[in-house]
Parts: C-alpha cells; sequence; structure tokens
C-alpha cells in the first residue's frame, strides 16, 4: 500500500504530444492531494442537505424511488453494491443518466475493517470498475457498510481510488424499523443545514417514507444536493469563515 505522501502523484506527468490514456485505462481520478477524514456533514449555513440510499439497486424499489424523485426534481446519492449493479445495470444508467450521484458501498457488503488489504481493495476494485464498465461514471466515493471504517481502510480507498469515506449525520435506523411514520420522523426532525441523511432503498417501508420525507423538507426550506455538491460547499463554506463570511452562494457552487 503506498503511504500518503506517495500518492502526490495523481496527475502524472505525461509528455507533450502523447495521447492520455483512454477511459478504461485505470487511471485514478483527480483526487485531494492528501487524504481527508471521513464526511460526516458540511458545516455550512445554508438549507442544503444530501438524501443518500444504500444498498441497492433493487430491482422495483430504486425505480420507483427515482420517479419520486424525478417528480420532484430531486437529486440525491446512490451507494450501491457493485453485485447488484452487475445483476441491474439498466437501473445504474437510470441513476446516473438522472443526474443522481453514485458512489461504492462495496461488491458483496461485508464489514471492510474486519478484511486484508488485499480483500478490502477487491470490494472496491469490482465495484469501481462494474460502475464505471455500466454507466461510464467515475466513482469519487466510499461509504463503508455498517459504517465499519479505520484509518486502514480510509487509506487504501484513497490510494487505489482517490475516494473520500462517506458517513452520514442523521440515521434513522430504516432497516431496524420497518414503519414508514417513523422512519419519515427520523428524517425530518433530524434534518439541518448540511445533514447528511442516510436510507436504504431496498425496503418497501423505506420507499413509501420518501414522498412525505422529501415533500415536509422541501416545505421546511431544506434544498438537496448531491453528497459530492456538499463536500464542494463544505469547502468554500469553511473558506467563507476565514475570508467572507456569511457563506457560500449557492448558484455559484460547481454542479
Ligand atoms: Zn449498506
Amino acid at each position: 500500500m503506498a503511504r500518503m505522501g506517495e500518492s502526490f502523484g495523481l496527475h502524472p506527468e505525461t509528455p507533450m504530444g502523447t495521447v492520455p490514456p483512454g477511459p478504461l485505462t485505470a487511471v485514478p481520478p483527480p483526487a485531494p492531494a492528501v487524504m481527508e477524514p471521513a464526511f460526516h456533514s458540511a458545516k455550512i449555513a445554508t438549507p442544503h442537505i444530501a438524501m443518500t440510499f444504500d444498498d441497492g439497486p433493487h430491482p422495483t424499489l430504486t425505480p420507483r424511488l427515482l420517479d419520486m424523485l424525478a417528480e420532484r426534481d430531486i437529486k440525491a446519492t446512490f451507494y450501491v453494491i457493485g453485485r447488484n449493479v452487475e445483476a441491474h445495470p439498466e437501473i445504474a444508467r437510470r441513476i446516473v443518466s438522472e443526474g443522481h450521484e453514485i458512489a461504492n458501498h462495496t461488491w458483496t457488503h461485508p464489514a471492510l475493517s474486519k478484511l486484508s488489504d488485499e480483500r478490502i481493495a477487491e470490494e472496491l476494485r469490482r465495484t469501481h470498475e462494474e460502475v464505471f464498465a455500466v454507466t461510464g461514471y467515475r466513482i469519487t466515493g466510499l461509504r463503508p457498510p455498517y459504517g465499519a471504517s479505520n484509518d486502514r481502510v480510509r487509506q487504501i480507498a484513497f490510494d487505489k481510488h482517490g475516494y473520500g469515506t462517506i458517513m452520514w449525520s442523521v440515521d434513522p435506523l430504516d432497516w431496524k424499523y420497518r414503519n414508514t411514520v417513523r422512519v419519515t420522523r427520523e428524517l425530518v426532525v433530524g434534518a439541518s443545514p448540511g445533514a447528511v441523511l442516510l436510507a436504504h432503498d431496498i425496503h418497501p417501508t423505506t420507499i413509501a417514507a420518501v414522498p412525505s420525507t422529501l415533500d415536509q423538507l422541501t416545505a421546511k426550506k431544506f434544498e438537496f444536493v448531491t453528497v459530492h455538491h456538499l463536500l464542494e460547499m463544505d469547502k468554500s463554506g469553511r473558506q467563507d469563515l476565514n475570508l467572507r463570511p456569511p457563506g457560500p452562494k449557492p448558484g455559484a457552487l460547481p454542479s
């Protein structure tokens, strides 16, 4: 495993006039020069939040969820399991084509912190490559299953793919409480500026909670963005704390 400091060569020295490698080669994406801490929420004052869905794509529930999001013109982030992408590539393509973010939730959903370095890398690589193969989308983030992460997992994710590690700040425990009213309430009550809301698009009770959750949060003036967008806002928000309060103009942010 490369150590931090050896990872700075993320922009290879390509001699002038040579053709850059094609998209199917395993070139790391542009990434921060140093590994950042796991991301839980954005320190921002604007009412932006990220809705995230783990463990799909599910053959029937994920398309229903995508319909709900499209009806409201809301973008979300999907932490997909690679073998589910392999089984339902058309749904993965739909996630990407409708403007959502897609990110890595491993190939088989193990607790990464218990695996060897090699197996961690393999879990990430297979999903990274499968998503790229079927959607053309180059993933930039990992959400570790069960939140089971540590410095070693984060370092491998960063070294191999330039990934940030993405956690969450609001957890309705929807996998445990298969109760639509409860899931809705926990998400709505838990939301605050910069929050990352966790849900799973493999439970019917969760999908049933989505319309009311989105509509109540919209009524409370929250605005939904992808996790990638929230990360960008977090960075500019920190700059703004030093340079030009009170905060970033959402319209000025990269999309
Ligand atoms: Zn999961």
